[in-house]
């Protein structure tokens, strides 16, 4: 069973980089508000963002694998879900 709590965590981390948009991120944020835990794996993932030596900046090949992996996430759930 696939909880909105477990489809939306698969997001945090393209989310905490600004990879995600929209309607996606609309969601998540509301995710937040209800959620300690996720609201937590966020924290940590900003914090862990934080103490990169560098910008984010992700190559390109590593971007299509998030856009490709986000895109992916987005259909299985629009499929299961309407
Ligand atoms: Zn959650």
């Amino acid at each position: 069973m696939s909880s909105r709590h477990e489809i939306l965590q698969q997001f945090l981390g393209a989310y905490v980089l600004g990879a995600v948009d929209g309607a996606r991120r609309r969601q998540i944020d509301a995710h937040l508000e209800e959620c300690a835990a996720c609201t937590t794996e966020a924290r940590d993932l900003e914090e862990a963002r934080a103490l990169l030596p560098q910008p984010p900046e992700p190559s390109p090949e590593l971007w299509q694998r998030i856009v490709e992996e986000v895109r992916h996430h987005n259909e299985a759930q629009e499929e299961a879900t309407g």
